[in-house]
């Protein structure tokens, strides 16, 4: 959660060779209410003073408002490493280690090698740690950094504790509700005009009717079924047939973190549900159910890489086409008879190279996660580069 981050370069001239840097960090968990907290602020004191009593001149000052230390995305963090590797600070002092990272892997890192490697004194003040003086030795480092990591953990499980118990308690905590529903106070009420659609795309499929031919009646203004309300696809029409809302079976807690310190998310293994009216009948919703199972086209979304690819040669999407061993990769300007010359690549071939560059990464199976990381790929003549939503750390 950004609130706010700030990077001020101080007293430009007088104090331009100043190499010395303060780097103070408040995130919620740290229980704060005011704006611009009072404790950045006494941070800023609190170094300012040590500085001066130390003789350090403080030519920089990097402050991330709201940013929990779990994180390695804080903005004037970053800068400040930034600039570390530049040779510009000399001196870092934070309050204390938490300051710098919650996560005791990454406070290590900093501070066993990559101060010392780019030759940075590194303060802290309220642990008494001066990497320069042999007597306030950092022996408890690692110790500190447990410490701190292990109340990140902590308050990460209490805070989804307290949101799961809503769950289970009945509450609705989703942040967007599924069409045919609408908020009524803290209430979850049928939106009538929206309930009507959803009989009729129940019906209209039972009478024979597919997700894509739907769709089209869907966006149609001649349609009886027309609905500007959404953007219809073939994808969004299926959506509306298998969510078992419309039964009044609400679905809450879908996805969760791969842990506390992950961006990904994955699929619950205990999904909970929430009770609301129920739009189409149980009997209704199974016989649509079984329908689309027996109708053999259980998925007609996109394969998981779709819209994730691009042609290293001329920038344009690259379409899949072909289905099984058949299925290749295929340059969109190329296909459309634009003058690439990319050549297609077996999507066997391509998948093999993804699983390589992740084990390289260091990323284990199982394979379901491994799809959520990748987050586009580019293929030109002689390369395949995969980015993955993966961040090794900074040290
Ligand atoms: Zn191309």
């Amino acid at each position: 959660m950004i609130l706010f981050t700030t990077y001020i370069r101080w007293g430009r001239g007088v104090l331009q060779n100043a190499s010395g840097a303060i780097y103070m960090r408040l995130s919620r968990e740290d229980g704060c209410g005011n704006p611009e907290s009072a404790s950045i602020s006494s941070q800023r004191i609190l170094l300012m003073q040590y500085a001066r009593a130390h003789g350090i001149a403080v030519g920089y000052q990097f402050a991330d408002d709201g940013i929990s230390g779990t994180t390695m995305k804080r903005d004037a963090f970053r800068r400040m490493l930034a600039l570390i590797e530049s040779g510009a600070i000399r001196t870092l002092l934070v309050k204390d280690l938490s300051r710098l990272s919650r996560d005791y892997i990454r406070t290590g890192a900093l501070l066993e090698h990559w101060f010392p490697a780019h030759g940075v004194r590194f303060i802290s003040v309220d642990d008494g740690i001066d990497t320069q003086s042999a007597a306030a030795s950092g022996d408890f480092f690692p110790i500190r950094a447990v410490m701190d990591d292990w109340y990140a953990r902590d308050i990460s499980r209490k805070v989804r504790t307290a949101i799961y118990a809503r769950q289970s308690a009945g509450y609705c905590t989703a942040a967007a509700l599924p069409f045919g529903y609408c908020r009524s106070g803290s209430n979850i009420i049928i939106n009538q005009k929206q309930a009507e659609t959803v009989r009729q795309i129940f019906h209209v499929y039972t009478e024979g009717a597919g997700f894509r031919q739907i769709a089209d009646m869907l966006r149609d203004p001649a349609s009886p079924l027309f609905s500007p309300e959404r953007r219809w696809s073939d994808v969004s029409v299926r959506r509306i047939l298998t969510n078992p809302v419309y039964i009044g079976k609400l679905r809450l807690h879908i996805t969760e973190k791969l842990s506390y310190k992950s961006e990904i998310r994955i699929k619950a293994e205990n999904p909970i549900y929430c009770s609301v009216q129920p739009i189409i009948s149980e009997q209704e919703f199974e016989m649509v159910q079984e329908r689309i199972l027996s109708r053999g086209h259980s998925r007609p979304s996109a394969h998981w890489l779709s819209g994730k690819i691009t042609c290293g040669c001329c920038g344009a999407r690259m379409h899949i086409t072909g289905a099984g061993a058949k299925c290749r990769i295929i340059c969109g300007m190329r296909k459309r008879g634009g003058d690439c010359r990319n050549p297609s690549v077996s999507m066997t071939i391509l998948l093999r190279m993804i699983c390589e560059q992740l084990q390289r990464d260091g990323i284990p199976e199982p394979q379901t996660h491994c799809r959520s990381l990748i987050e586009s790929i580019c293929i030109s003549a002689d390369t395949v580069t995969v980015r993955v939503r993966y961040r090794r750390p900074t040290a």
